[in-house]
């Protein structure tokens, strides 16, 4: 899927939108989701125009790569989560229900988080 610069990250990446930002480093910015499902609930991303972590983990260099990293532990260490626990999810794709295309990194954490996914129906 190539890449679409109107999207909602890549409006924020350029200013054009707010965020209530909590990291930003060369490669990586961070902020809250805007309908969170938990006390903390950040959207950890990449800079650089990636669609997902498919499109991500092929093209991304390795500095951006160890930059998100990197920078989903600081923020769950930064916000007071990491000590009692945390949850990073990464949607991919249809099946992965991801609604923004560019990628993006969940941290749910402040509540127990229950079960990795509804009980299996299919
Ligand atoms: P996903 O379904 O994994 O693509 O998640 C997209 C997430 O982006 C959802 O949790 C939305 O609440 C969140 N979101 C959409 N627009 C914004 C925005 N302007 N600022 C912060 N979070 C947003």
């Amino acid at each position: 899927m190539a890449y679409d610069p109107n999207n909602v990250f890549a409006k924020i990446l350029r200013g054009e939108i707010p965020c209530d930002k909590v990291y930003e480093d060369e490669h990586t910015l961070a902020f809250r989701d805007i309908a969170p499902k938990a006390p903390v609930h950040v959207l950890v991303i990449p800079k650089g125009a990636y669609v997902s972590w498919t499109d991500f983990s092929e093209k991304a260099s390795d500095a951006e790569i160890a930059a998100l990293i990197r920078a989903v532990g600081k923020v769950a260490r930064d916000l007071g989560v990491a000590e009692d626990g945390y949850r990073t999810l990464a949607n991919t794709g249809v099946n992965g229900h991801q609604e923004v295309p560019h990628l993006h990194i969940h941290l749910f954490g402040g509540r127990k988080l229950g079960a990795m996914l509804p009980s299996a129906d299919w």
